[in-house]
Parts: C-alpha cells; sequence; structure tokens
C-alpha cells in the first residue's frame, strides 16, 4: 500500500479530573473530556463487571447529579438501560460532570474517606463507546489541607498528580492509591518492585516487611526465570492495611492491590500469603491470558472455563513461593495441601468439572444470591480446586521424570508461548490461550501427547481425583484419615429453632443421611433411639457406633409428618497431609520440590 499523503491527526485524549470536595461524605467528583468527537449520539457507560472479580457489580448504581455540557452550553442525556447515560445532540466535544459514591476498601470498588481515596477505575469512571483506543489523562485534585501522593500503574504526566494511559483497557487496569501512604523500593535484576503502603503500623514493620517481600518476588521470579517488563519500568504493591478495610487481593499488569482489616504486626504471614498470590498473577493470566478473559468485556459478566489454571495454579504457587522463601514451614504447607485436597474431594465434585466450577465465578465471586441454592453440595471454589489440579500435576511430572520436569517447567512454556510475545497494543495480550493450547504446552512439556489428553480429561473436565496419597509420598508426606475408624453419617450441623433440632446444613448425596430424605431445616427428632436436642447428642451417639453399622433415624420434614428410616453409617472420610518420618530419596525429591531457587 503506498503512504498516504494525509497527515494523521491522533485525536484528542480523553480526560478525567478527580476531585474530593467533601471526602468525609464518601463521594468523589469526575469531570470527564471526551474531544473529536464524531456526529450523532455518545454513549456514555459506567462498568457492569471488573477485571478479577467475576461477577456484576453495576457500578452506574452509584453515580449521580450528572451533567453535559458541548459548546458551553448543558446539552440533554437519556438513560437508555440502567448503566449509561446517552447524549444524542452535542458538538465535537462534551464534558460531563458527576458524582459517584464510594465507601469500600477491597480490589473492585471505590473508597473515599479523609484518610484516601482508593479508586478502582471501573467503579469510578464514565466511558464513552468507541473511544476504547484514544489516549487518556487522568488529574487528582489536591483535597483541601491534604499533601496526598498517587501510587498508581499509570505512567507519570505532567505533574506529579498527573497521569495518562494508553487506552482505557491499561486506564481501567490501573487501580489509584491517592492518600498519605508510605513507599519503599526494591530491584531484582534490571526490575523495579515498588511496595506502597497505607497503614497504621510503623516505618520499621513496613521496613522488614518489604524484605520478605522481596524474598517472595524472588522466588516467583526464579519458577518463570524473568520477569515481565512492566510498561511503566516498574511493578507496584498497592497496600491498604486499615481497620476499615476489607479483606481482598486484586491482580493487575503492573501493580496489585491488596488490602485487609488486620496488619502486619497481626496477620503478618496471612499478608505474605496475598502479596504471594497476587504476585504471581503478574504472570499467570495478566499475560498468560485466558482467551475467553480477552479483552475484559465491561459490559457483562465475562466467563472463563480456565479460572483453574489462572487462579487456581496462582493459589497453589503462592503457598509454594513462601516454603521456598523460608517464609512457612513444612508443617503449614502440609495443612494448605490438606485443605487443597479436602476442597477437590468435597461432593460438588461429581457434578461440576473444574471447568465448570470456573464458569461459576460470575455466580460466586462477589455474586449476590438471594434464593437459597445448593452451592454448599455442588460447587466448590475454583481456587483451591485448580490449586489441588496444580498439585497434582505437579507431582505426577516430578514423579514421571524423576525430578526432571515439573510445573515449574509447564508454566515457563505457558510464558514463552503466551505471555512473554506481549501485546501490539499496551493493555492487551496478542497471544491468549484455549483450553486446547493449555492441553497442548502440557504434551509439549511432558513429551506425551496420551497424558497429556488423559489428565485434561479426567481431572479438568472430567470428575476424577488425583491419588494425593502415592504422589505426596514420593516426598515424605503422608495423606490419612483425620478420624480413621469414626462414625460418619455426613458433615451434619444441627442448631435449635423453634424449639426443635433442625438440621443447618444441606445433605450431599455422598453422605450417608441423603439416603434417608432428609435435607435442610427438618427437624431431627431421634438416632439411634437417642433424642437429639444438640449437637453433642448427635456425637455421642456416633462415638458408639463404628463404620457400617447400621442406625435408625425419626425426622419431620415441612410436612410435618414423622418418619423413620435406618441408615448404615460410613467412616469419616476426611483427610490430613502430615510430614511424614523421609527417606534419603524422599528428602530429596521434597528439596527439589519446595527447596529455594
Ligand atoms: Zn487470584
Amino acid at each position: 500500500m503506498a503512504a498516504s499523503s494525509l497527515s494523521v491527526h491522533a485525536a484528542d485524549p480523553v480526560r478525567y479530573r478527580f476531585s474530593f470536595p467533601e471526602p468525609q461524605h464518601h463521594w468523589m467528583q469526575v469531570e470527564a473530556t471526551y474531544g473529536d468527537l464524531p456526529p450523532g449520539t455518545l454513549e456514555l457507560r459506567v462498568s457492569r463487571s471488573s477485571p478479577g472479580r467475576y461477577s456484576l457489580h453495576d457500578f452506574a448504581k452509584n453515580v449521580y447529579d450528572v451533567h453535559a455540557t458541548s459548546g458551553g452550553r448543558e446539552v440533554a442525556t437519556t438513560r437508555p438501560d440502567p448503566y449509561g447515560w446517552n447524549v444524542p445532540e452535542h458538538g465535537p466535544s462534551v464534558t460531563v460532570q458527576y458524582k459517584v459514591f464510594g465507601d469500600r476498601v477491597d480490589g473492585t470498588y471505590l473508597a473515599v474517606d479523609p484518610t484516601h481515596a482508593h479508586v478502582n477505575m471501573p467503579a469510578a469512571i464514565m466511558w464513552a463507546r468507541g473511544l476504547d483506543d484514544r489516549a487518556v489523562t487522568v488529574a487528582f485534585d489536591q483535597p483541601a489541607g491534604m499533601q496526598w501522593h498517587v501510587a498508581t500503574q499509570l505512567h507519570p504526566g505532567g505533574s506529579p498528580l498527573e497521569f495518562t494511559a494508553p487506552n482505557l483497557q491499561y486506564l481501567m487496569d490501573s487501580p489509584s492509591e491517592f492518600g498519605p501512604g508510605a513507599m519503599r523500593q526494591f530491584t531484582v535484576g534490571d526490575r523495579t518492585f515498588r511496595f506502597a503502603l497505607h497503614h497504621t503500623g510503623t516505618d520499621a514493620e513496613l521496613d522488614a516487611f518489604v524484605k520478605d517481600v522481596e524474598k517472595i518476588v524472588r522466588q516467583e521470579g526464579a519458577i518463570y526465570g524473568e520477569f515481565p517488563a512492566y510498561e511503566p519500568g516498574h511493578y507496584t504493591f498497592l497496600a491498604d492495611y486499615l481497620p476499615y478495610a476489607g479483606g481482598d487481593g486484586m491482580e493487575h499488569r503492573n501493580s496489585t492491590v491488596i488490602t485487609a482489616s488486620a496488619s502486619i504486626a497481626s496477620a503478618r504471614a496471612r499478608l505474605l500469603d496475598t502479596v504471594a498470590h497476587e504476585f504471581f498473577h503478574c504472570w499467570n493470566v495478566e499475560r498468560i491470558r485466558p482467551k475467553s478473559l480477552e479483552p475484559f468485556d465491561f459490559d457483562r459478566a465475562d466467563m472463563s472455563g480456565e479460572l483453574w489454571l489462572a487462579e487456581g495454579f496462582t493459589q497453589y504457587y503462592g503457598p509454594l513461593a513462601l516454603q521456598r522463601a523460608k517464609l512457612a514451614d513444612l508443617a503449614s504447607t502440609a495443612q494448605t495441601f490438606t485443605g487443597l485436597i479436602e476442597s477437590v474431594t468435597a461432593p460438588g465434585h461429581l457434578v461440576r468439572s473444574a471447568e465448570e466450577m470456573s464458569r461459576m465465578a460470575p455466580f460466586v465471586d462477589g455474586g449476590r444470591v438471594i434464593d437459597r441454592t445448593n452451592f454448599p453440595i455442588t460447587v466448590i471454589s475454583y481456587y483451591p480446586y485448580g490449586g489441588a489440579i496444580a498439585l497434582a500435576l505437579d507431582l505426577t511430572l516430578r514423579d514421571r521424570s524423576d525430578s526432571r520436569l515439573s510445573l515449574d517447567d509447564y508454566m515457563q512454556a505457558m510464558w514463552r508461548k503466551f505471555g512473554k510475545p506481549g501485546g501490539s497494543r499496551e493493555g492487551y495480550v496478542d497471544h491468549p490461550y484455549t483450553m486446547a493450547d493449555a492441553e497442548a504446552t502440557l504434551a509439549d512439556v511432558s513429551g506425551d501427547r496420551a497424558f497429556a489428553h488423559e489428565f485434561f480429561a479426567r481431572y479438568i473436565q472430567g470428575h476424577d481425583v488425583a491419588d494425593y496419597g502415592r504422589l505426596l509420598a514420593r516426598a515424605g508426606f503422608s495423606v490419612h484419615k483425620r478420624n480413621a475408624g469414626r462414625a460418619w453419617l455426613g458433615d451434619v450441623r444441627v442448631e435449635p429453632s423453634g424449639g426443635a433440632t433442625r438440621l443447618a446444613t444441606q445433605v450431599a448425596p455422598t453422605w450417608p443421611l441423603y439416603a434417608a430424605g432428609v435435607d435442610q431445616d427438618d427437624e431431627l427428632q431421634q438416632v439411634d433411639g437417642q433424642r437429639i436436642a444438640s449437637e453433642g447428642d448427635l456425637t455421642g451417639v456416633l462415638q458408639r457406633h463404628k463404620p457400617g453399622d447400621t442406625v435408625s433415624i425419626v425426622y419431620v420434614d415441612r410436612t410435618r409428618v414423622a418418619k423413620t428410616r435406618t441408615i448404615t453409617l460410613a467412616e469419616d472420610p476426611h483427610i490430613e497431609v502430615v510430614v511424614a518420618e523421609a527417606t534419603a530419596a524422599q528428602r530429596d525429591f521434597r528439596d527439589r520440590w519446595l527447596g529455594g531457587r
């Protein structure tokens, strides 16, 4: 194609200004200017969703006092749906002013108060349909009497309170903390990491904490062999450890938001666990990105069948990095494995695969439910479910290869194929992966297509559970029944209600109690002839029996007719992983797996 002689006019950036006239009342004033507009209706939207938290949030509900002006005059807006404002008649430029309320400190929402403004962009900004590729500027107005500064992955602009983003996707991915927080910095190789913290603790606590953060960053960097090229030139942790914060962690390309009501002094291990999880995401999900999430659609709930990998494998690697960095001991790592295996063996695995659990995210990840669901017995979080799959795959690869291959090799291969090539536009991933890609990469890494296919078919798209006992034994861990020999009729809780003792739990098909037809809210009158007035009565009956015994049960359901049934008690199936006496070979296997890099 011949070069055009026409000069290309770079369209005006979209300009946002955030100000905080009354932070104590938790609202932010936003002014947004969209220039170089084509004729026709300008469609202004407020996001329904936010990357990384997969339910609908409908942030437009907090937007009010909306005024649009064009050519110096106020112009009319219409409401085509609950999520947007349209401007049908306008000149080449439109400025919109509105207030947005926010009082939730976490990774998804907006929080404005006299101590800071904690801004998740999708919760705060009105964007214009069709202008996604426009550059963006963001300016923060200093609240009266404050000396706040901004921590963000946005690119620096013309002044300390001005920033830029190359496009809407990048802007949306750039949470910003505007407050009095402290900042620490360290480098690993030629990469710079910044830890911005707003907390009520001491500088010394922060300094010591950041030393541990650096250990985690180094261990996770070693898994991939390199760090991503962070676009603004650094990666930033945005942490708010405040009594009025919610507990959360949210990943972004070049930053993460970590919030907790706890302090470094009170919950150091848990806070480091969140750091380890979120930082791993700068590869896994941010750059090694499922195609189902790329680009993120702010108009709807985004569904992905790959969250068992994107979140689950991250859930596995967080504690692994802590162990390798010697920030966790073997006993606590064994406890982590217990939790993963208990999750993957929960009743839900029989009715939904890991892929299907991932697709439940819009309903369970911050989703609001009014009706009663049977999620307790049919849904398992894809975090520990996927974590358990990662544990099985890591140990299987090591087992098959005498520790020459591991899940680290798999993650590296995923990185080289899908993450490292990056995006032709900042904020985008050009080579997101599909489920078939994830399987093909396992085939490449293991050199065994049939193995890869079987693993995906059985554990990710099917309902099988790996043999964790055998796999963990190679590393000198043993998996045993927590209450071996104890009679069990299900993980039943009963509680007093309306003068009766009622079942407070749904009943899973895998529980002996299920066959009796009893379910949540039913009145449990007798088991084995004993009147049940408390949890203790039930425990007492079970202690007199052994697995395989039959007992009678009398209950009353909502028809008010008493029913008598006979059930056969099973053995309590719950397991735990413990550190066992290890041979030299087991210790060697374990060191190659859990030892520092
Ligand atoms: Zn995560």
